[in-house]
């Protein structure tokens, strides 16, 4: 936070009008509850349909059909990633971070979701399971996967001190699009979007509000493991911060592979069961 060098005078109430109660933004209990534990019932007759297997300070992308799982889990040594997630069949829907920050709080875990972006806001993907739920929020006020960061970039890095570094998540993410759907890396450039932080752990800090992070608690064979809402179109990196215990854009931490698991669920399992619909705001914007 920036103060200015011109004191600001302080108003007589100002404790008064600090001590006011917070107000949830989003109260969110009307939100409609994905069936977990009905879910978690169809995954056990689920098959293994496929892996991926992310090289470290790169991306690969993978795709899940609608009522099918997909887990990420930690192989080799800790590490975290940087999900995106489209609609398989329209790439302008796709994962909505901010909001679903505003509707779930900073950090997700298991029985929440990655919504959609705007005209949709439907939940694309429903966390089933997470083996670092145990952490909860730490001293620091930090906590493991986030919906708070965005996405290490060359931009940022170019503005803060000059580099020219092309294995950001940013550019792996971009990369991996344009190959798996054959695209100019420009046009995939656009398509990259603000990520689900797999595995980060990460906070704000209480006496200057900056985002930090640290060694994330994330070990081998720990996993988090998703339901797709609809068809998905995945892109997972394998961020240069390796665990992000010291420093990202750079070729300096220890990284490892991430491995991407997609199951599919038995015959007939899904029988009954439908995508969620896209929202119904009838899009006339008052005209
Ligand atoms: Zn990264």
């Amino acid at each position: 936070m920036t103060r200015s060098e011109r004191p600001i005078p302080v108003p007589e109430d100002a404790e008064a009008r600090r001590a006011l109660a917070p107000v949830i933004c989003y109260p969110n209990d009307a939100l409609p509850r994905p069936d977990v534990s009905w879910m978690r019932t169809l995954r056990q007759g689920a098959i293994k349909t496929g892996e991926v297997l992310v090289p470290p300070r790169d991306a690969r992308c993978f795709e899940v059909p609608a009522g099918h799982f997909f887990r990420i889990t930690s192989v080799e040594g800790p590490q975290v990633g940087d999900l995106n997630i489209w609609n398989r069949n329209d790439l302008s829907e796709r994962f909505y971070s901010g909001k679903t920050r505003a509707l779930h709080g900073t950090h997700l875990t298991t029985g929440e979701q990655m919504w959609s972006s705007f005209p949709h806001l439907r939940p694309m993907a429903t966390i089933v399971e997470d083996t670092l739920e145990w952490y909860g929020i730490d001293a620091f006020g930090g906590s493991v996967h986030d919906v708070i960061g965005t996405r290490c970039d060359p931009y940022t890095g170019n503005l803060l001190s000059g580099t020219q570094y092309h294995h950001c998540c940013h550019s792996n993410l971009t990369r991996a699009l344009a190959d798996h759907l054959d695209l100019p890396l420009a046009e995939a450039e656009l398509a990259v979007h603000d990520v689900l932080n797999v595995f980060m752990c990460t906070g704000f800090t209480r006496d200057t509000g900056q985002y930090f992070m640290k060694a994330s608690p994330v070990r081998p064979g720990d996993y988090l493991e998703f339901f797709a809402e609809i068809d998905l179109l995945g892109n997972l990196s394998a961020c240069p911060g390796g665990d992000c215990s010291s420093e990202h854009s750079s070729d300096t931490a220890a990284c490892f592979p991430l491995l991407v698991e997609t199951f599919a669920p038995a015959e007939g399992d899904l029988k009954g069961w439908q995508s969620p619909a896209r929202n119904e705001y009838d899009g006339t914007h008052g005209r």
